[in-house]
Formats: C-alpha cells, sequence, structure tokens
C-alpha cells in the first residue's frame, strides 16, 4: 500500500483492512514513499516521521506491515522500481498488488516506464462514494490491470488533518490517538513549522 503518509489515518487503515478481505491478500505492506514525484507544491514531513507513524498506526494489527524499502532507496520514489524490488523479494510465483488513492493513479499512464506496469501487478485505486468508477477503461486497454474499491472512510484526507493541527481544531476520531500524540511531541504541522 503506497502512499505519503503525511500523516496517516483511519482512512487509510480502513482501506487497507478492506483490500485485505475484498482481495483475500495474505497481508498488506505499508510503503511510505521517500521522495515524491509532483510534490513540488509543498513540503513533505521527513521520511523518518511519516515512516514512525505508519508503524505506529499499524502495530496491533498482525495483518500489516510496514516496509523501509521506498525511503531508504536514493533519489525520487517511483512504483515501478518498489514493484520491481517486491518482485525480486517475494518470487515470480507471488501476485503483488499495490494499492492506493484512486486520485493518485489517474494519471498513471504518465509515470515513469508506466508500459512495465502492466502485468506487473494489479492495482487496487481505493476511493470514496461518488468517484467515476469508469475513469480507468483507457489505462485497463494499455493493459494495467485495475481494481476499483469504494471507501467511505476515505472522507478523511491528510490535508485536512494538517490543517486542522495548524489550526488546533479537533482530530479525534480522525486518526489513531497515538499518531495524534506523536504528532504533538514532535511538532508536526504547527503552522510554519515543516520538520
Ligand atoms: P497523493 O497525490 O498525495 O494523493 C492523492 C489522493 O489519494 C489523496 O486524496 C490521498 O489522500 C489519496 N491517497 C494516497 N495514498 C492513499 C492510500 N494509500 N490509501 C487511500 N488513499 C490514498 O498520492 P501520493 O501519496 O503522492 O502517491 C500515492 C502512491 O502512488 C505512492 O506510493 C506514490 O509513490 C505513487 N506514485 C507513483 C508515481 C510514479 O511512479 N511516477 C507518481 C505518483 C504517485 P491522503 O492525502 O489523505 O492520503
Amino acid at each position: 500500500m503506497g502512499g505519503t503518509f503525511d500523516p496517516i489515518h483511519y482512512g487509510h487503515l480502513v482501506t487497507a483492512e478492506e483490500a485485505l478481505v475484498q482481495f483475500n491478500l495474505d497481508r498488506v505492506v505499508f510503503m511510505p514513499t521517500g521522495v515524491p514525484v509532483r510534490k513540488t507544491h509543498r513540503s513533505v514531513t521527513s521520511a523518518e516521521h511519516r515512516y514512525l507513524m505508519t508503524v505506529i498506526a499499524t502495530a496491533s494489527n498482525p495483518d500489516f506491515e510496514v516496509s523501509r524499502l521506498e525511503i531508504d532507496r536514493p533519489g525520487t520514489t517511483y512504483t515501478v522500481d518498489t514493484i520491481q524490488a517486491l518482485r525480486d523479494l517475494y518470487g515470480p510465483q507471488a501476485e503483488l498488488y499495490f494499492i492506493t488513492g484512486a486520485d493518485a493513479v489517474w494519471d498513471i499512464l504518465t509515470w515513469k516506464d508506466s508500459a512495465e506496469l502492466a502485468g506487473a501487478c494489479t492495482f487496487i485505486a481505493a476511493t470514496r462514494p461518488g468517484f467515476d468508477l469508469g475513469r480507468f477503461s483507457e489505462e485497463r486497454e494499455r493493459g494495467i490491470q485495475m481494481e476499483t474499491m469504494e471507501v467511505p472512510a476515505l472522507a478523511i484526507s491528510s490535508t485536512d488533518i494538517r490543517a486542522r493541527f495548524a489550526d488546533r481544531r479537533p482530530v479525534r476520531y480522525l486518526l489513531p490517538e497515538a499518531v495524534s500524540a506523536y504528532i504533538s511531541k514532535n511538532g508536526l504541522y504547527a503552522e510554519g513549522v515543516t520538520p
């Protein structure tokens, strides 16, 4: 499950659990991005903070784990490199899925080496109800295996949570309390502060 996770929230956790059950997965490996592509409009919180928040949020679920693969890989993070690394790790027989937000994969045909992504894994694009699920017809015609999944909890968003911390508005029930405590302790998302 790829994402910036800045910060991780219940929408991500519900999405992972839904995918685990709907697609009969063995486990979900959360993969915080190292240096995300196209995040020039804002500073992204340091990879170590995003990784630790993801570990805290997933610690109690035996079906979830967190990988350092992308944050330890130097340079910009490209999904094609990650899928290749996972293939090397789990072997040719492994059935790989890449779960992420539908809005994140809407331009997948422009991603680095997108032709190589066809057949390399199955994408699971998660979205809140109301998203046009016919939107991926061109991707499918080009061989990208794209499944979609509606998750009402994705009304929660990292952008909104960052704004709430900056404005000192409530965040309870949007993300795990331990993650919220970590954010406060480290002064993340306080107005004007970009650790
Ligand atoms: P993003 O553009 O920040 O997010 C777009 C939307 O998708 C947001 O609404 C976001 O909500 C949601 N989203 C992101 N990850 C999600 C997840 N795991 N589950 C549910 N919703 C999710 O997306 P991003 O984080 O940069 O990228 C997502 C993944 O795609 C990453 O693994 C990234 O490396 C990969 N990617 C690869 C390329 C490439 O290889 N060229 C290009 C773009 C993205 P929140 O903000 O609430 O999370």
